[in-house]
């Protein structure tokens, strides 16, 4: 019997199993596809390194460099560029400077005299307590301009969402509640001494050969213990442990666990949904996930014209615009020069997100032809057919939307892992999307898992001592 049986070799799959190596609990990860990582994936073509999905982590990522220094590749990180500082925002057919200080601020031009007196007037606003979306937050406390201009091209970034949906409190939860303790965010971004030290000498990650080198290094670890190409994976329900019978090339194969980890996408989860109860079947399917393609150009340095000198910085993002569907374009080649040969440039974009659907069911021609019009356009390239595209992915499911009501769905789902019904749950939909947040939140399962373990252990003692 398996303590734990492990669906899905992402991230936060690949986390968990390597938190109960540690621990010693016996465990199989189950993986249908052949290789270990989900959307962790670095390809090296030709010349260029690309990045299919993540590309960075900050250095505020407390459990991967744990996880790095664990797995002993420390000499494997690379940091960014000091250039990869610099983010732009696409806005008024032009690329301007993110104020990175109170001096940059007072002359930026992307917001104008008064957006930036709606913004100091933060300090006066009373506080709200009642969940609500981006929107209605950013705006009640900041301004449209703040909105337009900051907001809701930071969140194409991140969640390629939609202001209008997603939940500030799901979303900025620090920012929630820097309000709800100091009554204005603004004043409580001053006073917070924690706050401000998280700020202090940020910088960014990834490593030399990309990515991929994370899960690569935890797949290598666990090896054995991660079988791939696993499919048709049914489980249920014996008494009080798990059956789990799936195929590897046409062979049937079962295991006995006392406990399932779910590390799969929330809609994925509906296929087990007979093991449920109803009500977090249907909160976890009720989670939205946003589309993205990834569009990876590469283009001789001479043909940057006008913006070569600017090219000094991590990239850009896009503000709301009727006919825009680029959310942003990262320089890759800026931040890890090392990418792409001397004289070109590596410039990888997203494209698509909660206001553009879409693209999941356009072809990849049609997804090209749209990102190199787009590129071409927001980067002044007036020669369009000198953006050579390299590489495609199309991400249906991209990045789990954390619209209004997303924190209290996730309490359904924290309520049935403390039931001690041998279910729990991983992945990017429930405390925060990025790869620190998925491990940390694997991190959270597996104690969990272990304090029911705990349980089953005495249990069954109990059972022998008095049968
Ligand atoms: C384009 C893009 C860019 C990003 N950029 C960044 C970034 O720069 N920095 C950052 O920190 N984060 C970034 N993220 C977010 C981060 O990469 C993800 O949130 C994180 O990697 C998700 O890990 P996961 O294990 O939860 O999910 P996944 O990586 O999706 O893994 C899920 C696994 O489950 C498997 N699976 C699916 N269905 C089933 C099933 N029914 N049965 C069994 N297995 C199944 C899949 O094959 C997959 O291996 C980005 C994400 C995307 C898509």
């Amino acid at each position: 019997m398996k303590d734990v049986i492990i669906i899905g070799a992402g991230i936060a799959g690949l986390s968990a199993g390597f938190e109960l190596y540690k621990n010693n609990i016996d465990f199989q990860i189950l993986e249908p596809s052949n290789r270990a990582g989900g959307v962790i994936e670095t390809r090296q073509i030709g010349d260029y390194l690309i990045e299919g999905g993540p590309n960075t982590f900050s250095s505020l990522s407390k459990e991967i460099l744990e996880l790095v220094r664990e797995l002993g590749i420390e000499d494997l990180l690379q940091e960014a560029s000091p250039k990869a500082k610099k983010r732009y925002i696409y806005r008024n057919n032009q690329l301007m400077l993110v104020p990175s200080g109170l001096k940059e601020f007072i002359k930026t031009d992307v917001l104008s005299k008064e957006g930036k007196t709606t913004l100091l007037e933060e300090l006066l606003i009373k506080k709200e307590e009642k969940e609500e979306t981006v929107q209605d937050f950013v705006e009640r406390r900041f301004g449209r301009e703040v909105l337009k201009n900051f907001i809701q091209p930071f969140l194409n970034g991140v969640y390629a969402g939609d202001v209008q949906k997603l939940s500030a409190n799901a979303v900025f939860p620090r920012l929630k509640s820097l309000e709800s303790k100091y009554r204005s965010v603004l004043l409580g971004m001053f006073l917070s001494s924690d706050f401000r030290k998280s700020f202090k000498g940020l910088s960014l990650y990834s490593f030399i050969y990309g990515m991929e080198t994370l899960p690569d290094a935890i797949n290598n670890k666990l090896k054995n213990k991660i079988t791939l190409n696993a499919n048709n994976i049914e489980i249920s329900r014996a008494k009080d442990f798990y059956i789990v019978n799936f195929k590897v090339n046409n062979k049937t194969i079962n295991y006995t666990a006392n406990s399932i980890l779910f590390a799969i996408p929330a809609y994925a989860i509906s296929k087990y949904a007979y093991l449920l109860p109803k009500n977090v079947t249907s909160e976890i399917t009720q989670i939205e996930y946003a589309p993205i393609a990834t569009v990876v150009h590469a283009i001789d340095k001479s043909k940057i014209g006008a913006l070569q000198g600017e090219l000094n910085g991590f990239g850009y993002l896009c503000t709301k615009e009727p006919h825009r569907k680029l959310l942003g374009t990262v320089w890759t080649s800026s931040i890890f020069p090392n990418r792409a040969p001397e004289n070109k440039v590596l410039l990888t974009s997203y494209i698509g997100g909660a206001l553009y659907k879409k693209i999941a069911d356009q072809t990849e021609e049609e997804i090209i032809s749209l990102t190199a019009k787009e590129v071409a356009e927001t980067m002044q390239i007036s020669d369009i057919g000198s953006l050579e595209t390299i590489y495609i992915k199309v991400h249906t499911n991209a990045i789990p939307q954390y619209n209004l009501g997303h924190p209290e769905r996730i309490k359904h789902i924290e309520e049935l892992m403390n039931k001690n019904t041998g279910l729990f749950f991983t992945g990017n939909y429930l405390y925060g999307i990025s790869i620190n947040d998925t491990i940390k939140t694997s991190k959270s399962a597996v104690e969990k898992i272990k304090r029911f373990l705990d349980i089953t252990v005495k249990k069954q003692e109990a059972l022998v001592t008095h049968p």
